[in-house]
C-alpha cells in the first residue's frame, strides 16, 4: 500500500536527493517557506497540507517498485526519524496528500462486505478487513496479516520489530529555594560531577533568606553554593543551585511514606512490598495527564531497575467533582458575594445599590466570581456534620457539586430528626439488648419487617461505600431505615420490637458515623456506650435475614385502594381470595353486592382486583 515517501524538510536526504535534479528550485523553495511555519505537532496542524517532489525515486522493499519521495510539512523530524512511507488508502494525511498530488492511491485493506477502489474512495479506510495488493498476504485478517508481515521482513532481513514511544526531554530544573537540590557540582577542570552517593541527600540551607528580591536565595549563600570537587579536590568547585520540579518528588513519594524516617536509601523496601500499590487514589481530573501519568513512569522505571516488585503505583482512582454554584453580578458593582444580594418583593437586588441582580450560570466556585460560601458561617449555623453530610448527600463524588441552601437546611432537618428519635428510644427502651438473631425468629411482624429493613441498609451501605464511594444513596438508604423506625408508636411496642429498635438505632448511629462523625459520638456516648464510636467494628448484616417470605397484598375495589397486608409468599390463588373476601376492610365495599370479577396479579407485589 505504500506508493510514495515523505520527507521532513528538515531531513538531510532532502537537499542530497533533490541536488542536481529538475526539482531542485523548488526543493529549495518549499524547505524555505516551511521554515518559517510553526513546526510542532500542534503547529503543523495549522498549515494545509503540501509538499514538492525531491526528484528522486526509492525502492519499496516489501515490492521491489519505485517509488517516489516527496518532502512534506506534515512530517516532523523530531517525530520518529523524520521518513515516513506513505499509505494513502489507510490514512487520512496520507490519503489528502497523495488526492491533491494525484499520486496512486492502492487499496490493501478490504472492509468485509464491500469493495474499495483507490480511484474513487472518498477517505483512508482504518479498519480491520482482509488483505489485498498484498501478495503472498492476501486474503489474510489484517490484524493477524500485521505479525505474519513482521515475521516476514525479519525472516528477509530487510526490517525488524520495533515499539515507538513519544516521550519528549523533561527540564527538570527550577530556579528556586522550594525543591530537591540537583545532586551535582560544577567543577573548572572536570566540568559536571555527580555528588558521591555517601554525600546524599543534599538538604536545603535552613537560614536563607527567603525574602532576598523574589529569587531564589540559594546561589548567594556561598557556604551552600561553594565546595570541593569529589573528583580532583578543586576548591572552587560549584554546588547545582538549582532545585527540581515539584512533579519530581511527586512521582514517587508514595514510596517515601511507607517508611519516611528510613535513611538507607529512597524508601525501605520491606515497607513498600507491605504497603505498596496504593489502593485507592483520589485527586481531581487535573492530575490525570501529568502527575498520575509521572508516577506510573517513574515506577516503572524503578520496576525495571529492580527496585520494586510492581508495575503499576495505584490501584483505584477517583477523581472528584468540583463544588459549583451560581453566580450573581450587579450592573455597577460586578460580581457579588452571595450575601450581597437581597430579595426585595420578589426581585434579588444588590445591597449595595439596589439594582437588580443577575442570577447567572452554575459554575465552579472560584474567588475570582464570588459564588464561594463562607465555611465559618456555615460551621457557625449548622456545625461541621450538617455541612459534611450535606456535601456527601448532594452528588456522588465523580459529579460536580451543586450547593444550595435549600439542601443545607434539609441535612440539618435530617440530623435533627435522628436525634429526636434517638432520644425518644433512649427515654422508652433503654435497658433493652440489641436483637441479634435470624428474622425467622421473631414472632411480631412488625419486628420482623424492620429487623429486614436494617439488615437491607447495612448491606446497602456498605456496598455503596466500598465499591464506589457513593456516599449519597448509602446516606438515602439510612433515611429510609429512620422513616420506617418513626412509623413505630415506641409505647405499643413489645419487648420483642424494642430489641430490634435497638439494634436498628445502633445501627444507624455506626453507618453515619463516617458521615457525621461528631453526631454519632455523641449519642453513642448517651447510649450508655463505652469508647468511642469509631472504634466499633464496621456493622455485618445478617444473610439469613435479608427478605421477608411474605408479600404485600394490594386490595383494589372497583379500582379504588382499599387495603394493604402481607401474606406468605407461598399462598396459593384460593387462599389470597378467601384472605382479601375476609378483611374487615374489604368487607364493608362487597357487602350484599355482586361480586362481577375478581383477579389476582402476582408480581413483585399481588394485586387483587374486585369488581362489584
Ligand atoms: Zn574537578
Ligand atoms: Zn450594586
Amino acid at each position: 500500500g505504500a506508493t510514495f515517501m515523505c520527507l521532513a524538510p528538515e531531513h538531510p536526504l532532502v537537499e542530497t536527493l533533490s541536488r542536481g535534479t529538475d526539482q531542485e528550485t523548488a526543493v529549495n523553495q518549499f524547505v524555505d517557506k516551511v521554515s518559517r511555519q510553526e513546526r510542532s505537532a500542534e503547529g503543523i496542524e495549522k498549515y494545509e497540507k503540501e509538499g514538492v517532489f525531491t526528484g528522486t525515486y526509492c525502492i519499496n522493499p516489501a515490492t521491489g517498485e519505485k517509488i517516489p519521495v516527496y518532502t512534506a510539512n506534515f512530517v516532523l523530524m523530531g517525530y520518529g526519524t523524520g521518513a515516513i512511507m506513505s499509505v494513502p488508502s489507510g490514512d487520512q494525511r496520507d490519503f489528502d496528500f497523495a488526492r491533491k498530488y494525484g499520486l496512486e492511491i492502492r487499496v490493501v485493506v478490504q472492509p468485509e462486505g464491500e469493495i474499495l477502489d483507490g480511484a474513487t474512495m472518498t477517505e483512508a479506510y482504518t479498519g480491520r478487513g482482509i488483505m489485498t495488493n498484498s501478495g503472498q498476504f492476501n486474503g489474510m485478517d489484517s490484524k493477524e496479516a500485521i505479525e505474519k508481515m513482521a515475521d516476514w521482513l525479519e525472516a528477509s532481513g530487510i526490517g525488524k520489530r520495533a515499539v515507538s514511544f513519544r516521550l519528549r526531554d523533561w527540564g527538570i530544573s527550577r530556579q528556586r529555594y522550594w525543591g530537591t537540590p540537583i545532586p551535582v557540582i560544577h567543577c573548572a577542570s572536570c566540568g559536571v560531577v555527580p555528588v558521591p552517593e555517601t554525600d546524599l541527600p543534599i538538604t536545603l540551607p535552613e537560614d536563607a533568606n527567603l525574602l532576598a528580591k523574589g529569587q531564589s536565595p540559594l546561589p548567594t549563600l556561598d557556604y551552600f553554593a561553594r565546595t570541593t570537587c569529589p573528583a580532583c579536590g578543586r576548591e572552587d568547585a560549584k554546588r547545582d543551585t538549582d532545585t527540581m520540579d515539584t512533579f519530581v518528588e511527586s512521582s514517587w513519594y508514595y514510596l517515601r511514606y511507607c517508611s519516611p524516617r528510613y535513611d538507607k536509601g529512597m524508601f525501605d523496601p520491606k515497607a513498600v512490598e507491605y504497603w505498596m500499590p496504593v489502593d485507592q487514589y483520589i485527586g481531581g481530573v487535573e492530575h490525570a495527564v501529568l502527575h498520575l501519568l509521572y508516577s506510573r513512569y517513574f515506577l516503572r522505571v524503578l520496576n525495571t531497575l529492580g527496585l520494586v516488585p510492581f508495575k503499576e503505583p495505584f490501584t483505584r482512582l477517583l477523581t472528584q467533582g468540583m463544588v459549583c454554584k451560581e453566580t450573581m453580578t450587579c450592573p455597577e458593582h460586578g460580581y457579588l458575594f452571595p450575601e450581597q444580594g437581597e430579595k426585595q418583593d420578589g426581585n434579588l437586588v444588590c445591597t449595595m445599590c439596589g439594582k437588580d441582580v443577575d442570577v447567572g450560570r452554575v459554575i465552579k466556585m472560584s474567588k475570582s466570581k464570588k459564588n464561594v460560601v463562607n465555611p465559618n458561617e456555615l460551621l457557625e449555623k449548622y456545625g461541621a456534620d450538617v455541612t459534611r453530610l450535606f456535601c456527601l448527600f448532594a452528588a456522588p463524588p465523580e459529579r460536580d457539586l451543586e450547593w444550595s441552601e435549600d439542601g443545607v437546611e434539609g441535612s440539618n432537618r435530617f440530623v435533627n430528626r435522628v436525634w429526636r428519635l434517638a432520644l425518644t428510644c433512649m427515654e422508652t427502651i433503654q435497658g433493652v439488648d440489641a436483637y441479634k438473631g435470624p428474622a425467622d425468629s421473631l414472632k411480631g411482624d412488625q419486628a420482623k419487617e424492620l429487623y429486614i429493613k436494617a439488615n437491607q441498609t447495612i448491606q446497602k451501605v456498605t456496598a455503596d461505600i466500598e465499591t464506589n464511594f457513593h456516599f449519597n444513596t448509602a446516606i438515602a438508604a439510612v433515611m429510609e431505615l429512620v422513616n420506617a423506625m418513626y412509623t413505630i408508636e415506641l409505647e405499643k411496642a413489645d419487648d420483642e420490637l424494642k430489641s430490634v429498635i435497638w439494634f436498628c438505632l445502633e445501627n444507624v448511629l455506626l453507618l453515619l458515623s463516617p458521615i457525621i462523625p461528631h453526631f454519632c459520638e455523641e449519642l453513642f456516648a448517651h447510649m450508655g456506650n463505652k469508647g468511642s464510636i469509631l472504634e466499633q467494628p464496621w456493622p455485618e448484616f445478617r444473610k439469613d435475614s435479608m427478605q421477608t417470605d411474605d408479600v404485600l397484598v394490594v386490595v383494589q375495589v372497583n379500582g379504588k385502594l382499599r387495603a394493604k397486608f402481607p401474606m406468605s409468599a407461598d399462598s396459593g390463588e384460593d387462599d389470597i381470595k378467601a384472605a382479601t373476601l375476609g378483611d374487615s376492610r374489604i368487607v364493608k365495599y362487597i357487602e350484599g353486592k355482586e361480586i362481577r370479577k375478581i383477579i389476582v396479579i402476582r408480581k413483585k407485589q399481588t394485586l387483587v382486583n374486585i369488581v362489584v
